[in-house]
């Protein structure tokens, strides 16, 4: 079984619909409250997993019931949870989504995600030794970004990086990483408004640009999307990572693994929900059979 490691971030997204949104110092009666488990780190381990890979998350939670409903939803898509420290005094990240008028509006609280610190990722260095592949996410402090990505290089172990939310880091951290997975808005943010031929050449690894509805596009090569009907898109970007880690990790050539990737990616964008979205397996070598 092909082993990845996430190191990255948890969270409970706590969606709100209300047939209006208040305005300030207004109270408005909304009609339902839906807790869904999140946070990019946690969905794309999830994502992993459901396609059959032994995957160990590595993050932090606070010790609120937010932070149990987390552990007991990553143990139960049998994500390995003993590196996901409990913090006292913490609360758990959480994404508060307000969904009125056709749009929706969000204040995500980072919480116990700032704490993931350089002592967990050196619990974690035998596991990463371990693992086929990392996978991390900018949803933890990029300094830990860093970090990892010298115990990868120290242990050899390929580090995949999804630069999401948008930031940038030292250009000798960029060089360490072997696979960079930006959507169009964060290549444009890491690389400058260069063409699409310079940023390939700013980056020494692997880089691969999502570009939705359009597939993914490496060195001179574009993998298209599955044509799909789409139902919602949330969590595309996570499973297309989750997934290509699988591909990567099981030796997959660079495109066959963006193809499992877009496979993949292309079932959830079918569902509703990041994680509820994300395919098994079975389905995704139906797709691509
Ligand atoms: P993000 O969600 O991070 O912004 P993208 O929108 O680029 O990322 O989507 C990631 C991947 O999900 C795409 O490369 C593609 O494989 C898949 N995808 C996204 N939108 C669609 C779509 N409408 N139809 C089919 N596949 C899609």
């Amino acid at each position: 079984m092909t082993k990845i490691t996430v190191v990255g971030s948890l969270s409970m997204d706590l969606v709100v619909s209300a047939s209006k949104r208040p305005l300030a110092g207004e109270t408005v009666i909304g009609t339902n409250l839906s807790l869904f488990p999140g946070g990019k780190g946690a969905n794309q381990a999830v994502a992993a997993a459901r396609l059959g890979a032994d995957v160990t998350m590595v993050g932090c939670v606070g010790d609120d019931a937010y932070g149990e409903m987390i552990v007991a939803n990553l143990a139960s898509q049998q994500v390995d949870t003993s590196l996901v420290k409990r913090f006292t005094n913490q609360t758990s990240g959480t994404a508060h989504i307000t969904v009125a008028e056709g749009d929706n509006s969000i204040i995500v609280i980072k919480g116990a995600n700032d704490c993931v610190s350089a002592s967990l990722i050196e619990e974690a260095r035998a596991t990463i030794a371990a693992s086929d592949i990392v996978l991390t996410q900018y949803e933890i402090p990029l300094p830990m970004i860093a970090y990892l990505a010298d115990v990868c290089e120290s242990e050899g172990t390929p580090l995949l990086v999804n630069p999401a939310p948008a930031a940038t880091v030292a250009p000798e951290t960029l060089a360490k990483f072997s696979y960079l997975t930006p959507n169009e808005s964060e290549a444009a943010l890491i690389f400058g408004q260069q063409s699409r031929a310079d940023s390939f050449g700013a980056f020494p690894g692997e880089l691969l640009i999502t570009l939705g509805a359009d597939g993914v596009c490496f060195k001179e090569t574009t993998v298209p999307a599955f044509k799909v009907a789409v139902t919602d898109t949330t969590g595309a970007g996570d499973t297309f990572n989750g997934a290509f880690a699988v591909g990567l990790a099981e030796g997959q050539s660079l495109a066959e693994a963006v193809r499992f990737g877009n496979a993949a990616a292309a079932l959830s964008v079918q569902k509703l929900g990041a994680q509820s979205g994300m395919p098994t397996r079975a389905a995704v070598e139906e797709l691509l059979a």
